[in-house]
C-alpha cells in the first residue's frame, strides 16, 4: 500500500546524518531535535502551540484529559473511523456517541453533529478521514452555539488546507480548540517508529496538555494533576524534522496519483471515485473507492490474484465492535456507515508510485469491470 523504502532512499543521506547526530549527542529524550521540530511544525501549520507526544492515540487522550470532562459526559464521534478515536473516549469513562458520516466525503458534518447534541454533550471529535478536512467552519459554529469543545483528529490529513468563507486558508487540525495527529510510519508525515502531536492556539490548554503529557508536572517532581508519560523521542523528531521539509511535495505526489486514478475510473459506472470536500484540499492519505452492487469483495479477490494490494478501511462500524458493546444500545445501526463498510476499498497510494505500477493497478481494476459487463451481456 505504501513504499517507505523508496521514500527513505531518496532522503537517505539527510536522514542518516540527522539520526547519527542524535545518537552521537546521546540526547535521546527531549533533545534539541524535539524542540526544533516543534517550532518548525508550529510554523508550517501556522498554530501557536505544538505539543509532541508518543503517538496519535495518546494525542487524542491527552486532548480529552485537558477538557475537564466528567464521567458519563457525551463525546460525539463518527462511527466510520479508526478505533483510536472512540477508544480514548471510552477509556476515560466518557460516553462515545457514534454518529453517521456523509456518504460522499466520509466525513461528519455540522448537521450530523447538531442532531446528536444533548444536554450531556461536552465535545465532538471530527475526523478528517482519508486526507481532507471536515467542513470546520459550520462545525465550529454549532459547537459555539452549544458550548462544546472540538478536538480535530487530524491523523490522516496533515498538510491539508481548509478555506474559510472569508477567503483565508488554515491548515487542517488548527481550527478546532485542539487538533491531534499521528506520525505512524505510513501516515502522510510518518516517522520511523511511533510519534504524535497535539496542536492548539489556546495558551491555557497548551500549558495544561504539556503538563498532562509530562506526568502532570509543570515543575520537575511537583505533580499537580494525574498525567501520563507521552514523549516524542529525539531520534523520531530528527527524522520528522527532515521529512517535514518534504511534506508539501509528498502531498502533491499523492494528489497526482489520485488524479490518475480518478481519470481512469471516471467512466466505470459501478465505481465511485472519492468526492472532494468543497472547502478542503485533499492530501490522499487513502484513495478510497466505493464499489456498488455487492461487487467490492469480488474486486478485492480479483486484485489479490493480480498481486495488487488493497485494503478495506474500515470493514466494521465502531458500534459493532465487541469492545464498544457496553457503550452502544442493542441493535444500534447507522445505514450510511453500514453501506460504506460494505462498499469501500482503498488502492495503493504513496509518494513513490511508478507510472507502470499504477498502470498495472488501473488495468487490473478495469479488467474486473469489463469482464463483468461482458458476462452480463
Ligand atoms: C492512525 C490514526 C490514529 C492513531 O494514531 P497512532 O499513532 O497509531 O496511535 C488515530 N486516528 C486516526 C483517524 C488514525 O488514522
Amino acid at each position: 500500500m505504501v513504499d517507505l523504502k523508496g521514500q527513505y532512499a531518496r532522503i537517505k543521506s539527510e536522514i542518516d546524518r540527522a539520526v547519527l547526530e542524535c545518537i552521537e549527542s546521546t540526547a535521546f529524550i527531549n533533545g534539541p531535535q524535539v524542540h526544533k521540530f516543534q517550532k518548525d511544525l508550529e510554523q508550517y501549520l501556522g498554530v501557536r502551540h505544538v505539543i509532541p507526544c508518543a503517538n496519535g492515540t495518546d494525542a487524542l487522550q491527552i486532548a480529552l484529559m485537558a477538557l475537564n470532562l466528567n464521567e458519563g459526559d457525551e463525546v460525539i464521534v463518527p462511527s466510520f473511523t479508526y478505533v483510536a478515536t472512540a477508544e480514548v473516549i471510552a477509556l476515560l469513562k466518557l460516553k462515545p456517541v457514534m454518529v453517521e458520516v456523509d456518504e460522499h466525503t466520509f466525513n461528519i458534518t455540522a448537521e450530523i453533529i447538531e442532531s446528536a447534541i444533548t444536554p450531556r454533550t461536552k465535545a465532538v471529535v471530527p475526523v478528517h478521514l482519508f486526507g481532507q478536512s471536515c467542513d470546520m467552519e459550520p462545525i465550529m459554529a454549532v459547537a459555539k452555539r452549544h458550548g462544546i469543545s472540538v478536538v480535530e483528529d487530524n491523523a490522516q490529513a496533515i498538510g491539508s488546507d481548509y478555506g474559510s468563507a472569508d477567503g483565508t486558508t488554515r491548515k487542517a487540525g488548527t481550527i478546532g480548540h485542539i487538533g491531534t495527529t499521528s506520525f505512524f510510519p505510513s501516515k502522510n508525515l510518518g516517522c520511523y517508529g511511533d510519534g504524535g502531536a497535539i496542536f492548539t492556539n489556546d495558551d491555557e490548554l497548551a500549558a495544561k496538555m504539556r503538563m498532562i503529557a509530562n506526568h502532570g508536572q509543570a515543575k520537575k517532581y511537583y505533580h499537580s494533576v494525574i498525567g501520563v508519560n507521552s514523549r516524542l523521542d529525539s531520534i523520531q523528531a530528527a527524522i520528522l524534522g527532515v521529512k517535514l521539509q518534504y511534506l508539501d511535495e509528498y502531498c502533491s505526489a499523492r494528489r497526482s496519483v489520485a488524479d490518475k486514478y480518478d481519470a481512469a475510473f471516471s467512466n466505470i459506472d459501478e465505481l465511485q471515485t472519492p468526492a472532494r470536500e468543497l472547502n478542503s484540499t485533499h492530501v490522499f492519505h487513502q484513495y478510497t473507492l466505493r464499489v456498488g452492487d455487492g461487487n467490492r469483495n469480488g474486486l478485492q479477490e480479483h486484485l489479490n490474484a493480480r498481486n495488487v494490494p488493497s485494503m478495506i478501511y474500515y470493514p466494521v462500524p465502531l458500534y459493532k465492535q465487541e469492545a464498544f458493546a457496553a457503550a452502544v444500545p442493542d441493535g444500534f445501526s447507522l445505514p450510511v456507515t453500514e453501506k460504506l463498510c460494505n462498499e469501500v476499498i482503498s488502492l495503493p497510494i504513496h509518494t513513490e508510485m511508478a507510472a507502470e505500477t499504477q498502470e498495472h493497478i488501473i488495468r487490473s481494476v478495469k479488467e474486473f469491470f469489463s469482464g463483468r459487463s461482458q458476462t452480463a451481456q
